[in-house]
């Protein structure tokens, strides 16, 4: 098996090799946090979380880097606004979405350097490239000249001069519009940091370059982000830290879709290409998408990421990311969310009917680490060769370009298998179930386990719902207990005529009892 990448550098799949054997180092480009996460915000963390997870399992020793942006011109017009200090406004807003981190599960990134706390690299970064004639400083502010960067637009296909939208007062002392800001001097009363050049902040761009670089190396291997991040942004982190070292940035970029929700306007269309800013200046179509996406993200995310991870739970919304292809748009909307929890309810259903059977619970269930470990004996066993079989076929789907949306359609068929298997041994009912077909299931379900993780699902027991009085539980719910209450008292005076009169006219309205050992449960089909 072999692993190939889309990299958006060379518009193809290649075959994923590390700049050192065994070592893999991941740049994906963090939030500015301004305000509150979205779920749109969430998308790339999700997806490379995974990928991390799986090039672990793969063999390599992998390092992860997101940067938060804590300084920026949002972030000063945010501060202002409320009347509080530009670090008030970054430490609630990262806490925020290292909340939400945690509740989808991601906890897979090493570092997470900051802005604010990497201005001596930033610095330094920047006065490099202007003693190697790729940047010049006008009245404290420092531009990157375009001109001398022979490769700049190898990215995106794009010419020389393709504007940065950059614009106010520094588009004045600019050398050509194309040119952009590695470091802009400070206004009265805005938060700056010594320079060469005077007081002042960094430009977005020169952040990316110099922290990847102070932890990653001068070339690494996969710098991801979001598709709306190709231009300007990628392409002018590309500039910066290959002229400034003379050797590419990293090997392969990856860059994930974006989120819309359901139903939404047209993005680009002539109306929205014309959009200006407030002062006047046109946007770039990119900025639009940008502005657009963040908008419908935003309003998918309606009273905060926080409460709707509450509302559908972390897991759920994981899931839904994962099953679209990640360099696909995700299509949002309340209704796909919902769906998509009521899927999961296939694996729950599972991990209850395994603990009936084992006595164990799923979650206890060790997780191989490696590829190697995972590997299954099958020997002769037909459901052992059936379980190799899906298993290889999620390995492969993931190895082709982290596929997770067609790898979570061999888990169904595992879970299918599986309680194919409970039902045709009757595992549940049994009074002495066979071991060497407990021992099966056990297997299967060890590999279900593992491949889960790699997707970061079923790591833990979801947290149970919470207790809800009984006035508020559906009328459904509690209609059913009272038939199934009496279905019971009906056999237990052994009038089976009636109980088998309930059982039948629930049938006929599409509903199965399924009697088990601690009880009857029913399902609506
Ligand atoms: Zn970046």
């Amino acid at each position: 098996m072999t692993l190939r990448v889309y990299n958006t550098l060379s518009r193809t799949k290649e075959v994923f090799e590390p700049v050192h054997p065994g070592k893999v180092g991941i740049y994906l480009c963090g939030p500015t946090v301004y305000d509150r996460a979205h779920i749109g915000h969430m998308v790339g963390p999700v997806i490379f979380d995974t990928i991390k997870r799986f090039l672990v399992h793969a063999g390599y020793d992998v390092t992860w880097v997101v940067n938060i942006t804590d300084v920026d011109d949002k972030l000063i017009k945010r501060a202002r606004e409320r009347n509080v200090s530009m670090e008030e406004i970054a430490r609630e807003n990262t806490q925020d979405y290292l909340t939400n981190l945690k509740g989808l599960g991601v906890d897979q990134i090493d570092q997470m350097p900051r802005a604010t706390e990497s201005m001596g690299e930033i610095i330094r970064f920047t006065q490099a490239l202007v003693d190697r004639g790729y940047a010049y400083a006008v009245e404290g502010d420092v531009f990157f000249d375009v001109s001398k960067a022979p490769e700049y637009g190898k990215l995106t296909n794009r010419t020389v001069d393709a504007l940065q939208g950059e614009g106010g007062e520094a588009a004045s002392k600019k050398h050509s519009s194309a040119d952009f800001a590695l470091w802009k001097s400070a206004k009265p009363g805005e938060p700056s940091w010594d320079s060469p050049w005077g007081p002042g902040r960094p430009g977005w761009h020169i952040e990316c370059s110099a922290m990847s670089h102070h932890i990653l190396g001068e070339t690494f291997d996969i710098h991801g982000g979001g598709l709306d991040l190709v231009f300007p942004h990628h392409e002018n982190e590309i500039a910066q830290s290959e002229c400034c070292h003379g050797r590419p940035m990293a090997r392969y970029w990856l860059h994930n879709g974006l989120l819309k929700r359901a139903a939404a306007g047209k993005v680009g269309g002539r109306a929205e290409r014309e959009k200006k800013t407030a002062d006047g200046e046109s946007l770039t179509l990119e900025q639009i998408q940008q502005a657009t996406a963040e908008k419908e993200s935003r309003s998918a995310g309606a009273g905060g990421l926080a409460a709707m991870i509450e509302r559908f739970g972390g897991e759920q919304i994981r899931f839904f990311l994962l099953r679209t292809h990640y360099r696909s748009t995700v299509v949002f909307s309340d209704e796909a969310l919902t769906e998509s929890s009521a899927a999961l309810e296939t694996f729950y259903r599972f991990f209850e009917r395994y603990q009936r059977v084992t006595g164990q619970s799923f979650y206890d269930l060790p997780i191989p680490r490696t590829r190697t470990a995972g590997e299954l004996a099958p020997g002769t066993d037909p459901l052992l060769l059936e379980v190799q079989r899906y298993r290889t076929g999620f390995l492969e789907k993931m190895d082709d370009d982290f596929n997770s949306g067609a790898a979570i359609g061999d888990l169904f068929e595992l879970v299918r298998l599986l309680n194919k298997h409970v039902d045709k041994h009757q595992l549940e009912d049994a009074a002495q179930p066979d071991p060497t077909h407990v021992a099966a299931l056990g297997t299967g379900a060890r590999a279900l386990r593992e491949l889960a993780a790699l997707l970061g699902l079923f790591l833990h027991p979801r947290p149970a719902a919470p207790a809800t009085a009984d006035a508020e539980r559906p009328l459904v719910a509690r209609l059913m207990e009272l038939l199934i209450e009496l279905r019971a008292a009906a056999r237990q005076r052994k009038d089976f005529a009636t109980a088998d009169r309930i059982r039948d006219a629930l049938g006929d309205l599409g509903i199965t009892l399924e009697d088990r050992k601690g009880g009857t449960i029913w399902r609506q089909l």
